[in-house]
């Protein structure tokens, strides 16, 4: 039997019934978009975040669209960020009319580097988003005081960092919003798309909640120029359903993690440097670097193992962002992290016996060339 990536069947009798009971209630109560399902889900989430508000949007990437129009970034405004991470951080700075401007990563991590925001800074730079990639969240303390001497927002890509911790504080609770996916790989998936900003502000979060409706302050009356990215109830139910497991799959992640780190051993093959504390990681993926990646990939599979890329093509060789503003000294971390990187299986559905297996075959494999 192969050892899947990812496994979307609903994983106990408990959770299966606790998802139907959910969707019956939204069948009954015959009200489909933005009502008391997504009401009770911004404020669970608002909280499970430790922030003031959350406003249930369509997507990750329209959360961070609407985050970022929120607080006014749009044409003239720059905004920093990184080329390993999914295409739609990009695109919604591209799509609130800002212009993106991509920093290099720090090889260790693959998470943005300092020096490297240092010299994409110019007098037109708004915002930088921060993602915390792979459910890492490192040095955001650091990050927050570089963007107050600078004067410029701080904004947190969160899609792959539900419930990770730094220094007592929640992704999304210190950035001027955090940005979430509910999108089905993610560690809380919804059963389609959907996402959700976090913030601590209340003009933010009042703005975002009109943007996400047309623009309505209230029915019929447009504020501000908006969009349709509401939330649907059947979605968010399914959420709170899900937001029951939460903890517990989180929980999961870092023991596999956990088993990971302390048995991998090979060579040829390289980890990323560890979190300072297990609670910065909520290990949305277990990502490991080799010269010989699709080596491995084919060595692992003709074992039943299932593998996926992190990003194999980086942003900015991605044909539409082809011309797209970067680092003058170029990406080249960026670069070979994407050439090597290979994430291994870490979803909690794993057993301790298909994780010994894993690292078995890993700690086993020499690549060909080399034989
Ligand atoms: C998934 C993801 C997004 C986009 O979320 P969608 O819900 O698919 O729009 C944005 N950023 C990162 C880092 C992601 O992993």
């Amino acid at each position: 039997m192969v050892i899947q990536f990812n496994d979307f069947r609903i994983q106990s009798p408990q959770e299966d019934h606790a998802i139907r009971v959910a969707v019956d209630r939204v069948l009954k109560s015959g009200h489909f978009i933005l009502g008391r399902e997504v009401e009770d889900f911004e404020s669970s989430w608002a909280s499970s975040c430790e922030c003031r508000h959350s406003i249930g949007v369509a997507s990750g990437l329209d959360a961070l669209e609407i985050g970022l129009r929120s607080i006014g970034v749009g044409p003239g405004d720059e905004v920093i960020t990184t080329g390993m991470t999914a295409a739609a951080t990009v695109i919604a700075i591209t799509r609130a009319g800002a212009v993106p401007v991509l920093a290099d990563i720090d090889p260790a991590t693959a998470l943005l580097d300092l020096e490297s925001v240092e010299r994409c800074i110019t007098k037109r730079t708004r915002a930088i988003i921060l993602v915390h990639l792979y459910g890492q969240m490192r040095n955001t303390k650091k990050w927050k005081d570089f963007c107050e001497q600078h004067s410029i927002a701080l904004i947190e890509d969160c899609a792959q960092s539900h419930l990770a911790i730094e220094d007592g504080c929640y992704a999304g609770s210190i950035g001027l919003f955090g940005a979430f996916s509910f999108y089905p790989t993610k560690n809380l998936g919804a059963l389609g798309d959907a996402g959700a900003i976090v913030t601590q502000n209340d003009a933010l979060a009042e703005k975002a909640a009109q943007i996400r409706n047309y623009g309505q302050s209230s029915r019929y009356v447009h504020q501000v120029f908006g969009f349709n990215s509401r939330m649907d109830e059947m979605q968010a139910a399914i959420l709170n359903a899900k937001l029951t497991w939460l903890e517990d799959s989180t929980i999961k992640r870092r023991n596999i993690a956990r088993q990971y780190r302390s048995s991998i051993s090979n060579s040829y093959v390289g980890l990323l440097s560890a979190p300072l504390f297990e609670e910065n990681h909520v290990n949305h993926l277990f990502v490991m670097m080799t010269k010989h990646r699709d080596d491995l990939r084919e060595y692992l599979m003709s074992r039943d193992i299932q593998t996926l890329i992190h990003y194999p093509i980086p942003v900015h060789r991605q044909p539409p962002f082809s011309e797209i503003a970067k680092d003058p000294l170029g990406l080249p971390a960026t670069e070979a992290h994407a050439a090597e990187c290979l994430s291994i299986p870490c979803s909690p559905h794993l057993t301790s016996s298909e994780i010994d297996y894993v690292t078995e075959m890993i700690n086993t494999w020499t690549p060909l060339q080399v034989i």
